[in-house]
């Protein structure tokens, strides 16, 4: 591949008129004003999907906890689901890749969404 192409290749692209419609329906909610600002938000978290299953992988899980294996770190990241949120001593954070990761997981969704309902502080997945 030439640099030229590869400038092409950022210049735009076509989209499918049905993720087109799509996308103008969100335009005006969730902050968005346009369909670049969507798709780059979009991209963004596709990229970050992948990054994130290449390096971390789901050790185990209870109701009160997962463990997300980091390959990158070296480390294994014990995520603490408890009733004022969710917490990852990893990252000293409660919104971190390794709990996005973890909340990507089905598994996971079934647990968070029945302590949700039990008023838990869990983010709505
Ligand atoms: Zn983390």
């Amino acid at each position: 591949m030439t640099n030229t192409k590869q400038r092409d290749d950022n210049k735009g692209f076509r989209l499918p008129e049905s993720i087109a419609q799509e996308m103008d329906k969100l335009i005006g909610t969730h902050g968005f004003t346009s369909r670049a600002e969507i798709a780059k938000q979009a991209i963004r978290e596709y990229l970050e999907k992948i990054r994130s299953e290449e390096n971390l992988h789901m050790v185990n899980h209870g109701d009160n906890g997962v463990k997300v294996r980091d390959t990158k770190l070296g480390r294994v990241a014990d995520i603490q689901i408890t009733p004022n949120g969710i917490y990852c001593p990893v990252c000293d954070a409660s919104n971190c890749e390794h709990i996005r990761f973890a909340l990507m997981q089905p598994d996971i969704q079934k647990i968070v969404t029945k302590k949700r309902k039990e008023g838990w502080k869990l983010p709505d997945v």
